[in-house]
Parts: C-alpha cells; sequence; structure tokens
C-alpha cells in the first residue's frame, strides 16, 4: 500500500493520479493535502489574489434542482430580475470598484432571450473588463452568440458526476446534455468553468474522485468547489453537516495539486459554513474571490442556500473587507483579468 506521503509527492511531480490515489487523498484528514495544494499554488500562481465582482441579476428559474432554494417549485421565495439597465449599472459600479472581472450569474430565467443577453455583454465589454457567464444551459447556438458578442468565460458547474445521483438531483434535466454543453463552451474558445458541490446526499467519496478526474479530461480553466447547505424550502431540508466543508476543502486541495495553474475561486458557500473559509481555501489551493456587487434588496433574495454572508454589507465595503483579509495572510489583489495562464 503507497503511503499518503508518497501519494502526494506522486501528484506534486506527475501532475497526475489514479482514482484510489486521489480517493485515498480525500480520505486522509487533509492537513499535508492542504499543505501540497498551497504550495503548488505559490509556485505556479504567487501571491496574488483576484477578485471577480459577481451579479446576480435574476433568481428566476425554469430548473428544479433538488438542492436550490431558488428551483421553481420554491413557492416561498421572492423572485427578481434587473433590467439591462439595471445590471449595466451594477457593471459600472463594479468597474468603479476596481473589478478586472464581472460575473453575470441567474437562475435558468427565459426572460433573458439571446439578443437581450448579447446586448447586455456587447455594452459590458466596451469596458476594459473581462465577463464571465454563470447563466446555465443554452444550445451551442446560443453559447457562440454569446461568445461572438465578447463574453470571455463560462461558468457552469456539472455538480456532480455520479449519473444517477445526478439525474436524482436534477428533474427533468439530463447529464449527458451538461456534459455536452461544457464541451461546447469549451470548444467555442471560452475559458470553461466546471465544479461541483460536496455533501449531497448518498454523494459517495469515489464519486467525488471521479468528479475531478472529469475536471481533468475536460482540461477547465477554472473549477468551483463548494460544500452542499441544506436550503429549508427544499426537498433536501436536513440538517447542516459541518463535515462538508472538510471534503470540499480537501476535493479543491486535490484539484489544485493535480490542476496546478487553473483558476480556482474560495467560494461562498466555504465562507457560510466556517466564519474564516475562504481563507482557510485561499491558503488550501484557492486563487481567486468571487465578492458581492448587488445591493442587500437583492442579494438577500439570491437565497440558494440560507445564511449567506454579507448580505448587509455594501459592495464597497465588501470589497474592502477581503483586500484586507487577503493582504492580512501576505498576500494581494491582482490589478490584472486573470486569465487562465496557459490560454492567454
Ligand atoms: N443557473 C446557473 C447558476 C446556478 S447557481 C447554472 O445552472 O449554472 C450557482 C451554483 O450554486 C450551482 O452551480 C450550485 O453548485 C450552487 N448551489 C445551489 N444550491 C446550493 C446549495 N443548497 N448549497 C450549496 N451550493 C448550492
Amino acid at each position: 500500500m503507497i503511503s499518503l506521503n508518497n501519494i502526494l509527492e506522486k501528484g506534486y511531480k506527475e501532475k497526475n493520479l489514479s482514482k484510489d490515489e486521489i480517493i485515498a487523498l480525500l480520505n486522509s484528514d487533509g492537513k499535508a493535502l492542504c499543505e501540497y495544494a498551497d504550495r503548488t499554488r505559490k509556485e505556479f500562481l504567487g501571491d496574488e489574489v483576484h477578485l471577480r465582482g459577481l451579479i446576480e441579476f435574476s433568481n428566476i428559474c425554469k430548473c428544479s434542482c433538488k438542492y436550490c432554494g431558488l428551483r421553481s417549485a420554491n413557492t416561498n421565495a421572492d423572485r427578481y430580475r434587473l433590467e439591462p439597465d439595471e445590471i449595466l449599472k451594477y457593471v459600472k459600479q463594479g468597474v468603479e470598484l476596481g473589478y478586472k472581472t464581472v460575473v453575470l450569474q441567474s437562475g435558468e430565467d427565459a426572460y433573458y432571450d439571446i439578443d437581450k443577453l448579447c446586448h447586455i455583454v456587447r455594452e459590458i465589454k466596451k469596458s476594459d473588463v473581462a465577463l464571465t457567464l454563470s447563466i446555465g444551459e443554452k444550445t451551442k447556438e446560443e453559447y457562440k452568440a454569446l461568445k461572438e458578442a465578447g463574453a470571455d468565460r463560462y461558468l457552469l458547474r456539472i455538480e456532480t458526476t455520479d449519473k444517477e445521483l445526478y439525474q436524482k438531483m436534477h428533474p427533468n434535466m439530463s447529464y449527458e446534455n451538461r456534459v455536452e454543453c461544457l464541451y461546447n463552451i469549451k470548444e467555442l474558445g471560452y475559458e470553461t468553468g466546471s465544479g461541483c458541490l460536496v455533501g449531497l446526499p448518498e454523494q459517495s467519496v469515489e464519486s467525488l474522485a471521479d468528479d475531478i478526474l472529469f475536471f481533468k479530461k475536460l482540461d477547465a480553466d477554472m473549477i468551483g468547489i463548494g460544500p452542499f447547505i441544506p436550503h429549508p424550502d427544499t426537498p433536501l431540508n436536513s440538517e447542516l453537516n459541518p463535515e462538508n466543508f472538510d471534503m470540499a476543502l480537501k476535493v479543491m486541495a486535490a484539484v489544485r495539486l493535480l490542476m496546478p495553474d487553473i483558476n480556482i475561486p474560495a467560494t461562498t458557500a466555504m465562507e457560510t459554513i466556517n466564519p474564516n473559509g475562504r481563507i482557510i481555501a485561499l491558503q488550501s489551493g484557492a486563487n481567486v474571490v468571487m465578492p458581492n456587487i448587488l445591493d442587500t434588496e437583492y442579494k438577500v433574495k439570491y437565497e440558494i442556500y440560507p445564511n449567506k454572508i454579507c448580505l448587509n454589507e455594501h459592495s464597497g465595503k465588501c470589497r474592502n473587507c477581503i483586500e484586507a483579509k487577503i493582504k492580512s495572510i501576505g498576500r494581494y489583489v491582482s490589478q490584472t483579468k486573470g486569465f487562465h495562464k496557459s490560454s492567454k
């Protein structure tokens, strides 16, 4: 039996591990794994941290993902959508706050047809800012139109590569289609982001290892890993399992070990279940933080999971607060757009 240390050394040198070796890392206490991930991050990316300003422009969603508070079946959700002009107003605020990337995220809201979306993208790209979209599954033609309008990056988490679990979690959706979307995004030349949830009911460590191998095969440019946080108005309204934090951190660290130069956010969900979650993540392989630029009235309504952080903070304050935290651990906020190194 190969020792934990040998697996870490092998992963660190070769950037490749077998499924069984990844499982051994995920079953370890994670301490050494996080140290290796931090060392890998420093070696390949240095101490800079990229901030991405997040604009959650609509919480209206036609999907009914079992874990998500925005699911269409949740009649308790207070729904909103921002008009294009309002979205552009927030983008302007973001640019003024110094963000070099803005991320537009929403539920799957058909109100924004492809013409509206392309208009928004073109307007945003008149500013000197990188643009990431995180607006769900589209046809290849739609992804192409958005790319041609100027979008730089696209985030679409696979959520889980356990196909059976995927189908249980996502009524009326198809695992194959999600995978196809990701490959279309990649082929169209977007910087491609994916990721998974950690701690879904019936999710195994084996399937988390498969998730990591999937990210590697996809050759993703960005990977976001978050702990599953139960929402009371969903079918998965159980107690929060605090172990989801540790496992999410280990999955994230293993991704860093094997994908040394990609962009990895310290996710908001990590901080939601651990008061120091984003800093711990930044010291375990992450190099990106995505603060919110919306005002409180919208932030509170974009409730994919409960108890989200910084709901009452003004966007400028959030920006300063996270910068101070980043500096406190000897890191600094990047002044570049932070594209994945090897692709630009
Ligand atoms: N409609 C877009 C954006 C989804 S929301 C899309 O389909 O890509 C962004 C992410 O929030 C999801 O990909 C999911 O991984 C995460 N999320 C949703 N519900 C969650 C929960 N209860 N706990 C933790 N993360 C959750």
